[in-house]
Order: C-alpha cells, then structure tokens, then sequence
C-alpha cells in the first residue's frame, strides 16, 4: 500500500532562512511524511525563484505571482510575463496576490490595481488561485466577486476571516489553507472555521519559514512541522490523523489539478 503524504501547498524555501541547509532540508521531506510541496511567489524574484526549485525537485511545485506589499515593482510586462510562466507544467497557481492593509504601503489603490490585473491574469490563463487578505475582507470578496472566474477554484491562504465569510468562500468551491495559527492560544477564530469547514475543502500550508506551530513557535518552519497542525485538524473534527493527511492530500491535488 502506498503511504499516505502531507501535501504542503504553500511554502518559501527560497527564503534566505534556508539558505544553509535547503538542499538537505528538502532532501529529508519524503522519510518525513511530505509529499508534495508547492513553492509560492510572493515578488518578481521569489517567483523567479519558485520556478526553478519546481525545476529541480520532482516533487515541488511552483506558484507564481507577486503580494500585495511588493506590486509597486509591477508593470504590465510583468503581468505578461506571469502568464507566460504559467505555461510550464509544473507550475500550478497564480499567487500569492491579494491585499494586505495591515501595512498602508503601497497605498491600498495600488496594491487594488495590480490584484486585479493578476487575478484577470489567472483567469485568461484559466489558472487556479492563491489569496492572500489581511485586514481587507471587504475588498478582497468585492474584488473577487468581479474579476475571478470561481470555477479555477483556489485558495484563501492562512484564512483569518469570521465563520460567515469562510462560508461564502466554501460555496464558491474555494478551499481555505490551514496552518500553525490553529494550533495558536489566540487561534480561537480559526479553530471555528475548521469545525464549521469541510474537511473535503481545507489543505494544509506552512507558510514556512514563517507561522510554525505550538510547541515550536516562534522558531524556523518547514513541512514537517505540518504534523502539529494534522494533530490539530483531527482533534477539532474528531477523525484521525491519517484522516487528515488523505483527504487534504487529495483536496491539494484537486485544487492545483495534480494528477497521480
Ligand atoms: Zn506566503
């Protein structure tokens, strides 16, 4: 029988915090119960940088797009560009984009702009979706409602709206990235959504390096780590954690239409 993965959809190895120990780091994910990684832009250089660990890994995948706090660099090139890249087949998502008033610059009119230009990208490209909103639930669902095709499906990444928001996502068939905040003290809101949630609807993302979960907050994240947050996810739900691994394995693979 073949073992049962984590299915990490939402990682930065690129980031410099790895820069010492990537290779062998990356090496030691499958005796450690990952699977598939998806490696996710968030500039014009970690998209760069997303394609070509997709390249040479077999089992990480890429996402390209540009984050709200990095779209000032953005041009209509660029967003040319992205399209283009989405024609590699291993890249699977347009992302991460979206909107992030947590930090006013660049100033919300731009960062709206070039979220809506990429989300139009992805659509011509007939490409799922990573989202990422914080402190901007309103415009993100106005802006969605207008110029996402809901039928590429995608993903609200480290979710951290209400119940009543997750449900209108959840009926649009998007599905919503669970990671270490649910195992957070102050992670209440979010232990919510996933009782309220599917599990046929929720993947698992690190974020990493970012976002480690309890009892290794505050430290490095990778993959690996994603076990304290299937430990979380079946507890809420009251199934197992083999449960957990299978389904969002499967839901992972549906979204960014991974076959095998
Ligand atoms: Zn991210």
């Amino acid at each position: 029988m073949v073992k049962v993965m984590i299915f990490d959809t939402h990682a930065h190895y690129m980031d410099e915090a790895f820069a010492q120990d990537r290779d062998e780091l990356l090496a030691s994910m499958k005796d450690a119960g990952v699977g598939t990684i998806v490696e996710v832009g968030a500039s014009i250089s970690s998209t760069k940088d997303a394609v070509a660990l997709s390249r040479q890994y077999d089992f990480v995948y890429g996402a390209v797009g540009v984050h709200p706090e990095d779209v000032e660099h953005m041009t209509p090139e660029t967003v040319e560009w992205l399209k283009e890249l989405t024609k590699e087949p291993k890249i699977v998502a347009v992302g991460e984009i979206g909107l992030d008033y947590y930090y006013e610059d660049p100033t919300r009119q731009v960062q709206k702009e070039w979220f809506i230009r990429q989300l139009e990208a992805a659509k011509e490209m007939k490409m799922p979706v990573i989202i990422h909103s914080r402190d901007a639930a309103q415009d993100t669902l106005e802006i969605m409602e207008e110029h996402c095709d809901w039928s590429q499906g995608g993903v609200i990444h480290c979710f951290s709206y209400s119940v009543e928001l997750a449900r209108i996502y959840l009926k649009k068939g998007f599905y919503l990235g669970i990671g270490g905040v649910v195992t957070f003290k102050n992670g209440r809101k979010l232990v919510e959504v996933v009782k309220e949630a599917p599990l046929e609807q929720l993947v698992l993302e690190t974020d990493s390096p970012y976002l480690t979960p309890v009892p290794n907050r505050g430290k490095r994240n990778d993959s690996r780590q994603l076990t304290h947050v299937v430990d979380a996810i079946a507890q809420i739900k009251g199934i197992s954690r083999e449960e957990v691994i299978r389904v969002t394995e499967q839901n992972a693979r549906r979204m960014y239409r991974i076959r095998g």
